[in-house]
């Protein structure tokens, strides 16, 4: 027997990066409701919350000084600014996820995804993309909530968001949401059935096959 077949089952992070509009937000909230093996992260944001959005359940909302802290106190596995806010990943949320042999799906930018491969190199990235650069202008536009200053801006971030597609190893373009999903989800199934995953969750099939080697 190897290091491998005594471990303890270790959950999968999966990292999701888009600029905005490509969808991204949507399509991680539909992959997890399907999905109750894996857990979407809850990120900390200085920015204030939207309409509908919850403390606690879509963002951890912080104020400036509670978020710097925190960063001083080392507990961010992750941050970056983005649009002016401080957004980050708590780490022991993330470990005690995975710990526990969950799947954990963090949501955040390519800056907060360098950080996070830094200490989870084997962590999985999928990066969503519009169908085109036309389209994704199109549906920053039709939200309607924004000014156009705020869209040039979004848009000019949008662009720097996507100059980092090449650091992830999955690309998904979301054209039909439906086939977006399916593929999300395809993903996630391949990569629970590679030997590392499954190997430790199998023993009882698994070592008495050993065994007779
Ligand atoms: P929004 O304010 O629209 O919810 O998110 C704005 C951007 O911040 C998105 O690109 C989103 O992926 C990113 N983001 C959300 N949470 C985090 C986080 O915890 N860390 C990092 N680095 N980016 C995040």
């Amino acid at each position: 027997m190897n290091d491998l077949s005594r471990s303890e089952p270790a959950g999968l992070l999966f990292i999701v990066s888009a600029p905005s509009g490509a969808g991204k937000t949507s399509l991680v909230k539909a992959l997890v409701e399907r999905d109750p093996g894996l857990a979407l992260s809850v990120s900390c944001t200085t920015r204030p919350a939207r309409e509908g959005e919850q403390d606690g359940v879509h963002y951890h909302f912080l104020d400036r000084e509670r978020f710097e802290r925190e960063i001083g106190e080392g507990a961010f596995l992750e941050h970056a600014e983005v649009f002016g806010n401080l957004y980050g990943t708590r780490a022991a949320d993330v470990r005690r996820c995975l710990d526990a042999g969950q799947d954990v799906l963090l949501e955040i930018d390519w800056q907060g995804a360098r950080q996070v491969r830094e200490h989870f190199p084997e962590a999985i990235g999928l990066f969503v993309l519009p169908p085109s650069i036309e389209e994704l202008e199109r549906r920053l536009r039709g939200r309607g909530t924004d000014s156009d200053d705020v869209i040039a801006r979004r848009m000019a971030q949008a662009r720097d968001e996507l100059a980092h597609f090449a650091e992830y190893s999955y690309l998904v373009v979301n054209d039909c949401f439906e086939t977006a999903l399916a593929a999300l989800a395809a993903i996630v199934t391949a990569e629970r059935q590679r030997l590392a995953y499954q190997r430790p969750r199998l023993a009882t099939l698994l070592d008495p096959i050993e065994s007779t080697i």
